[in-house]
């Protein structure tokens, strides 16, 4: 419908077509749960039958998160959990997926713990030198599961090998493209099969709801096949409420991400210059062993980074109490600043060093942001 256009016209347009029967230039949200059916048994009003199988507004959420990111479907979630479980869930007891030593502690936990379970094996390995993927495959490795950049320390895979060694093994490729966003980094291009989003992140962009998506490049693979089936008998679908609010934040997703990461950016750079900081992560520093690969898969570095103390954990806790225009919270991706003990937020088993503080970057003046910081560094 909107051929050879930019992202930004996209993101405005696709899924909020003019509605025919009211005129009405924003979606309406059919509550409905079940549709009317004729004698023959179809449906001529439209193509959903019952809304855990679909629905008009999830139809709509789906079909531009695909069209962002590249992909023929998309495959839409009440949660970024609930659609990274499904894909899990896709996969067979014995076989193999090799995932990042360091990535969203959730899917961690869920493979090593409930899949485990079932029978699925595990591999963690640092995925910033591609050998150490090559040597966890398995004749039985199905999947390669990238986060790039990954969560908290913002390790960056190199996409294209990663997707190159797992189709080698005969395996599929996903990367979780949360962080980056389709604004900023294009998996299914890189040549990833599946790409996969925490929603209620930057696509919500305004915490207040959550979601998630599987997108896939090729609608008709086995393995999406069974991701929609486990989507329709899982039943962990997001509502159509759900669904407006994310197509609602849609039109300002290029100009949300493009302003944070900015700022982040001017950040990270005055961050690394601070007396009282021992280290910045963040791709677009030079110093940062990703840097190159980085550039070389994303538009932009994105408004996530981390930054560690040299006064430890205790510097790092004191610094979350100080802070004033940054919020002390967990997630990422809002319109307002969120600043976070990592290691506290991850629990007991977490590899996250106590001495770092993870940032999302919103959508405040970079000056105020960086005042903040200053203060809340300065005794
Ligand atoms: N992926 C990344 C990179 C995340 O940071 C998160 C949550 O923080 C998730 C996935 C999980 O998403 P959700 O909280 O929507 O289940």
């Amino acid at each position: 419908m909107y051929p050879n256009m930019n992202i930004d016209t996209l993101a405005v347009h696709l899924g909020r077509e003019i509605e025919p029967h009211t005129g009405a230039v924003t979606p309406s949200i059919t509550l409905a749960t079940t549709f009317q059916r004729a004698p023959d048994g179809t449906f001529p009003d439209g193509k959903d039958v019952y809304t855990r199988a679909s629905n008009p507004n999830r139809n709509a959420l789906e079909r531009t998160v695909a069209t962002l990111e590249g992909g023929s479907t998309g495959i839409a979630f009440g949660s970024g959990m609930a659609a990274a479980n499904a894909l899990l869930m896709a996969l067979s007891s014995g076989d193999h997926i090799v995932l990042p030593d360091d990535l969203y502690h959730g899917v961690r936990y869920a493979a090593q713990d409930v899949f485990a379970r079932w029978g699925l094996q595990a591999s963690f390995v640092d995925m910033t030198d591609a050998n150490n993927i090559a040597n966890a495959l398995r004749p039985n490795t199905k999947l390669v599961w990238v986060e790039t950049p990954s969560n908290p320390l913002l390790k960056i895979t190199d996409i294209r090998r990663a997707a190159e060694l797992a189709h080698q093994a005969g395996a599929l490729c996903v990367c979780d493209n949360t962080w980056a966003t389709p604004i900023l980094c294009r998996p299914l291009e890189l040549g990833c099969d599946l790409v996969w989003h925490s929603t209620t992140k930057y696509f919500g962009g305004h915490s207040d709801v959550l979601g998630g998506i599987i997108v896939a490049g090729d609608a008709n693979n086995e393995l999406v096949t069974r991701v929609r089936q486990n989507q329709m008998l899982g039943g962990g679908v997001p509502s159509p409420f759900d669904c407006w609010l994310i197509s609602r934040s849609m039109p300002t997703l290029p100009h949300r991400v493009r302003i944070a990461t900015a700022t982040a950016t001017k950040i990270a750079h005055f961050l690394a210059d601070h007396p009282k900081v021992s280290a910045v992560h963040y791709p677009a520093l030079t110093s940062h062993p990703g840097h190159a690969i980085a550039k070389s898969q994303m538009s932009d570095w994105g408004a996530m980074l981390a930054f560690e103390l040299k006064g430890g954990r205790d510097a790092a806790l004191a610094m979350t109490g100080k802070i004033k225009v940054f919020t002390n919270a967990t997630s990422l991706g809002g319109v307002e600043s969120l600043l976070e003990h990592r290691a506290s937020g991850e629990g007991p088993v977490t590899r996250t060093p106590s001495s770092l503080l993870r940032v999302s970057i919103g959508l405040e003046n970079v000056d105020d942001l960086i005042a903040d910081l200053d203060q809340a560094l300065n005794p």
